[in-house]
């Protein structure tokens, strides 16, 4: 029992946010060499070059094909079991970001030093703050020339709304970039070597009080005396350190440093580790679950299918939160209402998936899904049954009419937006009273329109003609008892059914939406489909 308790305490769950480029990969390969996890640095999944939207979702369907390596990751770090989930930086799978959030107790946000906050930190950002979780900032590319941090602090104050409070100081940049300032120890960090090993190794450093006589040697005249103001400047304007506002994403602690050269990021690990919290209780149809509760419970945050298109599989990733998994348990599927063996569990360490036979609150482990798990669902142990509170999905702002050229492909066609629906890249709706032949879906991405036509050729051989639809809004039909006979709509407004048969309407604008309510007042629409 000492041993679960010890165990989830030392468990640090994170996602990582950023605007592609701004060094995600890098940083959290670097984690790695530090947690001993990988030897050298460069390990962790090739990179692509170009940037525009088709090497963005084949750069998707790479990841997805060698590994989830890239989506999950559990390393050990001093005593710590971290657990780091990776998110999409194309803001067209900010839905996926935000189911990947459901799944963290934190999140940390990469900013290119130089490029300060970019259009998709703006969108993965406002995903952070649905979520109420702590945000950790790392500025990265310091080694490069940077912004000034007096006006990077500022813009993410402005832009993104979270007041900030900086845990370093960066000591110069690009090549002056010499160590940061801790603020807490009142100390510097002075990092040695010119960086120019390119960061395969760990990174030497002296730390330094600021009284001491080296330090002027260290940094140079200018530095040091830059250095000095700065910190005159910070202890007198910035926020107060406040744990319970860093808690509730409303402060977020900053850190400086170069991922790629290494500096600063132990420094922020060491930090960062401190701050976050072990698992929190999760809120649930029985009130909140503790993480420390023996019994196990996990929830389906994610869904992906042929991952390996050799077989065909597909992989539910769950999110620990309470108690201990055990691979010889037999648990309960809530939403099946079955009791249930989760086959082949797995876990990601570094770049190799394993098997494994225990896992705790706060892991993610991902098992095989035979077709029966949907995003949301509850698994727990049978002799204490409950829900945990769903993930919500975002209402789909783009439609298109979709249907296979081939006749023949019937079925692939349906088993293919099916599937695909069911991992929650899409939504698919249909005409009442008419077949699964041809769907009209709805993406809250238009890139997720280009995955969906690659997908269903790639993997299930269907050719698809996609014609575009002006629709933008969505509303679930909430009436218990609906004749689709009493409805009276305007000609562009259209009654459809979800895959659950839901009624729900589409709308072209916010105008007909209220001509509908306006001619059918006993009408329940809801932006949500529960
Ligand atoms: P991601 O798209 O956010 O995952 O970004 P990557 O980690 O792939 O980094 C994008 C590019 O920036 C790569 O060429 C990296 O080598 C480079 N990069 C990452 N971190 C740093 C850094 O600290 N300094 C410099 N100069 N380049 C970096």
């Amino acid at each position: 029992m000492a041993d679960i308790r010890n165990e989830i305490e030392r468990r640090r769950t994170f996602a990582i946010i950023s605007h592609p480029d701004a060094g995600k990969t890098t940083l959290t390969e670097k984690f790695l060499l530090y947690g001993g996890a990988i030897q050298l640095a460069g390990a962790v999944k090739g990179k692509k070059n170009a940037r525009h939207a088709v090497s963005d979702w084949m750069e998707i369907e790479k990841q997805r094909g060698i590994s989830v390596t890239s989506s999950v990751m559990q390393f050990n770090y001093e005593g710590y079991c971290i657990n780091i989930l990776d998110t999409p930086g194309h803001q067209d799978f900010s839905e996926d970001t935000y189911r990947t959030l459901m799944a963290a107790d934190s999140a940390v946000m990469v900013i290119d030093a130089a490029k300060g906050v970019e259009a998709q930190t703006r969108k993965l950002f406002k995903v952070c703050l649905l979520r109420d979780i702590p945000i950790f900032t790392f500025v990265n590319k310091m080694d490069r020339e940077a912004r000034n941090p007096f006006d990077l602090m500022e813009q993410i104050e402005q832009e993104l709304g979270i007041r900030t409070y900086p845990v370093n100081w960066p000591i110069g940049c690009g090549r002056e970039f010499k160590g940061v300032y801790d603020r807490h120890k009142r100390e510097i960090i002075s990092f040695l070597g010119d960086g120019t090993a390119n960061g395969v190794r760990q990174v030497e450093k002296v730390e330094l009080s600021m009284s001491d006589a080296r330090l002027g040697e260290l940094l140079g005249e200018s530095l040091r005396e830059t250095l000095v103001d700065d910190v005159e400047l910070l202890d007198g304007a910035s926020y107060e350190f406040d744990m319970d506002e860093v808690r509730h994403g409303k402060l977020s602690p900053v850190f400086f440093g170069s991922a790629l050269t290494n500096f600063g990021v132990e420094p922020f690990l060491e930090d960062f580790l401190k701050m976050t919290t072990p698992p929190l209780p999760r809120g649930s149809s029985e009130g909140e679950i503790d993480p420390f509760d023996p019994g196990f419970s996990a929830f389906v945050f994610k869904i992906q299918a042929n991952m390996n298109k050799a077989h065909r599989d597909r992989v539910a990733f769950m999110r620990i939160c309470s108690g201990e998994f055990d691979k010889t348990q037999e648990y309960y599927h809530v939403q099946g209402e079955r009791k249930i063996k989760l086959s082949q569990p797995q876990q990601l360490m570094a770049q190799d998936r394993e098997i494994i036979d225990r896992a705790y609150a706060g892991d993610i482990i991902g098992v095989f899904d035979p077709g029966v798990f949907s995003i949301g669902d509850t698994i727990c142990t049978a002799n204490r049954k409950f829900e945990f509170a769903g993930i919500p999905t975002f209402a789909p702002e783009h439609f298109a009419r979709i249907r296979q050229t081939d006749t023949l492909k019937r079925k692939q066609f349906v088993k293919g937006t099916t599937q695909i629906a069911q991992e929650g890249a899409i939504q698919i709706f249909h005409e009442p009273n008419t077949g699964m032949e041809e769907v009209i879906v709805g993406v809250v991405g238009v890139l997720q329109f280009e995955v969906l036509e690659y997908r269903l050729k790639n993997e299930y051989g269907v050719d698809i003609r996609r014609d575009g639809l002006s629709y933008q809004y969505i509303r679930w039909i909430e009436n218990e008892e609906f004749d689709p006979k009493q409805l009276d709509i305007s000609s562009d407004t259209k009654l459809v059914q979800d895959f659950k048969d839901r009624y729900l309407l589409l709308f072209t604008d916010e105008w007909n939406i209220r001509w509908a309510q306006e001619h059918n007042k006993w009408l329940e629409l809801s932006e949500f489909g529960r």
